[in-house]
């Protein structure tokens, strides 16, 4: 059994979560249209989904729009395409019906080859139009050719290129006298360059072609590009073999081409980035956020099966945080105590002012630093004893945010105090009152015997003086009143010692073990002043004794006391060793008490037990006898010899019980 000075809890800062927190059970969960975030797991994926639905709402408008376009940009250009070879037929139907005219001026007044090649509608027709006029026979040959370095017709039609396009031409044949053919060749490129007026030439690429696909004229130089929307109708008669082609300019964008095309890619992009750093934040926080409710729970449960109240308030004093220890140690629940400002309703009513008083020096800081203790009162009225800690309470951010308090209820404790203190005091009664005896009891030990001597020489001189005659009878009465008294004296004397002697111990088996630890407990105190160490043995095994254990107490107390005195001087370990064995023969135990002090220094146990004998400034010199004589009340022996461990030990033997048939101690 070691006693060691108890520990004491040291008073640093608490840190804790910000003052909010401290708000236990755990806050509710974060929710998102009434669902536990932490539940919905895809909830990240859902600004994505809506943007892809976004996203292929404005393709399919774009697509649908390019589709109006195209058919409107198709039926624009068909009607641009039949209006434009309207206006072409209707010049070339001109042309036609001018070379009628000179036809007919050829059959009606006979117009020579060389009249012909001057006549004023050929030449104004040339002038105009016509790349060339051919008058041909009945036989196919050439009447007349104007001009005349002109290629003719019949030539080979893919040289008669004219102006980077292919000619065409017009014939009209002559009938009556004059039979033949006259054919006007004109520029097809010419003819468009005339007929195409420039706004539809800006807006379409336009050409004449022909069966085989080949460009007989056109408006730009090339062929179509293949992304160009085009439509060609055919020139009819006047043009027969020939199609008039425009191709659009403007090319319309294809929608996944588009400006809104590129914005939205890079929408997508930027909200699947956003969507994946949510996801992560959002997987985080949920972690986060778990770990925080495990936290929380283990808190609360750990909070919950302290046996030590703990308490938080702010710095007003407002209690924000109390756990059901602390609530059950004064019968409330922690949400009545919670948010409640001095005075708190365990305070003892009759105690106001001093608890108001501590409070304020709790809050200026001033708490002692080893903890106070504090009475306060259980809501149904009983009083409760308690010793609390305080330590400042900081923040995350380390801001001192009020004083954390943990609180043990010492109710218990301090009646065990009480008890302890009482049964000392009584302990030191009885030890006084046995102190008080044994002294009257030496005392009439000590004056018997010169008593009985005063009357014996009484007697004596009496018997002598009785014989003389001449003897003042005055004196005789006066020594016999004298014997008289000593005799009375004596037998005042044997009666007090009688009286003081007769109490025969109640011997009764008894166990060692508690009678040793009640001893030593009860020096608790001075073993701790002392710093000393006693080991006491597991005595269990041992058989019971035969003995009154409230004196044996005081045996106990008494040598374990002396051990401590005579080690507090000693200086390193300080050491009280308690040992109990069987003897030999099995009918005693033996109960030593060595300690490692100065020891004997050569005294004998009779000097030791001499009454009155002390080496102590306030020592009586009783203590020693007192054991001897109760040692020998149990008909055992107290010996003191120089202990193994260096100082000394006292011991003394104990009849075991049963062992004379008396008592049995199974
Ligand atoms: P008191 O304790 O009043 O002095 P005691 O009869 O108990 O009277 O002790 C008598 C003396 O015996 C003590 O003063 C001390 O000198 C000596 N003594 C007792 N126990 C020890 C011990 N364990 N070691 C050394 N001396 C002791």
């Amino acid at each position: 059994m070691n006693f060691a000075p108890e520990p004491t809890t040291p008073t640093t800062p608490v840190s804790v979560p910000p003052h909010p927190a401290l708000a236990l059970p755990p806050q509710p969960r974060l929710r998102f249209l009434g669902v536990p975030v932490a539940s919905m797991p895809s909830l990240w994926a859902w600004p994505l989904v809506l943007s892809l639905m976004f996203v292929a709402g404005v393709m399919g408008w774009l697509v649908s729009k390019e589709r109006a376009d195209l058919e409107g940009q198709r039926a624009e250009m068909i009607s641009d395409a039949l209006s434009l070879e309207a206006q072409i037929n209707n010049r070339l139907e001109g042309e036609s019906a001018r070379l009628r005219t000179v036809a007919e001026l050829v059959n009606q007044r006979g117009l020579t080859a060389d009249g012909f090649a001057r006549h004023a509608l050929v030449l104004d027709g040339l002038r105009r139009f016509w790349v060339s006029v051919t008058w041909l026979g009945a036989d196919g040959r050439i009447v007349a050719h104007v001009p005349e370095d002109a290629v003719p017709y019949g030539s080979d039609a893919r040289n008669l290129s004219d102006e980077a396009g292919m000619a065409g031409h017009l014939s009209v044949s002559l009938l009556g006298a004059r039979s033949g053919l006259l054919v006007a060749r004109y520029s097809a490129a010419a003819l468009l360059r005339q007929k195409v007026p420039w706004w539809l030439a800006s807006k379409y690429d336009i050409r004449l072609v022909d069966d085989a696909d080949e460009v007989m004229a056109g408006t730009v130089d090339g062929p179509r590009l293949p992304q160009q929307a085009w439509y060609r109708v055919p020139m009819g008669p006047t043009m027969p073999q020939a199609w008039l082609e425009l191709s659009a300019r403007e090319r319309i964008t294809p929608w996944w081409r588009t400006l809104p095309v590129v914005l939205m890619a890079g929408f997508v992009l930027l909200v699947g980035v956003a969507s994946h750093m949510l996801r992560k934040q959002m997987r985080s926080v949920s972690r986060a956020e778990e770990a925080w409710r495990t936290e929380a729970a283990w808190r609360t449960a750990m909070e919950d099966s302290l046996a030590v109240g703990i308490r938080a308030r702010d710095l007003e004093g407002r209690l924000v945080y109390v756990n059901k220890t602390m609530a059950d140690m004064v019968g409330y629940q922690p949400e009545e105590l919670v948010g409640l400002l001095p005075p708190m309703p365990y305070w003892v009513p009759d105690e106001l002012d001093q608890s108001m008083t501590r409070h304020r020096r709790n809050m200026a800081g001033q708490a002692p630093r080893d903890g106070y203790e504090s009475r306060w009162q259980h809501r149904d009225g009983r009083l409760v004893e308690v010793m609390v800690f305080e330590a400042p309470l900081v923040d995350a951010k380390g801001i001192h945010i009020g004083w954390m308090a943990s609180v043990v209820n010492i109710t218990e404790r301090k009646r065990m105090e009480e008890r302890e203190r009482k049964q000392l005091e009584t302990m030191a009664h009885h030890a006084r009152l046995t102190m008080l005896g044994e002294v009257a009891s030496t005392l009439a030990h000590e004056l018997n015997q010169p008593l009985t001597v005063i009357a014996s020489y009484n007697a004596g001189v009496l018997n002598a003086m009785e014989r003389q005659s001449d003897v003042d009878p005055q004196l005789l009465q006066a020594l016999r009143r004298m014997g008289e008294q000593a005799t009375q004296a004596g037998r005042i004397v044997k009666r007090i010692r009688e009286f003081l002697t007769r109490r025969e111990p109640q011997l009764e088996p008894s166990d060692l073990a508690p009678v040793v630890a009640s001893g030593v407990a009860l020096l608790k105190r001075d073993i701790q002043r002392h710093q000393v160490t006693v080991s006491v043995p597991d005595m269990r095994h041992l058989p019971q004794v035969m003995a009154d254990p409230v004196l044996l107490e005081q045996v106990v107390v008494n040598l374990v006391r002396n051990a401590c005195d005579a080690l507090s001087d000693h200086e390193g370990e300080r050491e009280v060793q308690v040992a109990a064995e069987l003897t030999v023969d099995g009918r005693f135990i033996k109960l030593s008490f060595s300690d490692n002090g100065p020891g004997l220094g050569g005294r004998t146990v009779e000097a030791l037990c001499a009454p009155f004998y002390s080496t102590k400034t306030e020592g009586m010199g009783m203590g020693l006898a007192i054991c001897r004589s109760i040692v020998e009340l149990h008909y055992g022996a107290l010996d003191a010899t120089q202990a193994l461990i260096g100082g000394a030990c006292f011991s003394f033997s104990l009849p075991v019980a049963g062992d004379d048939g008396s008592e049995d101690s199974a």
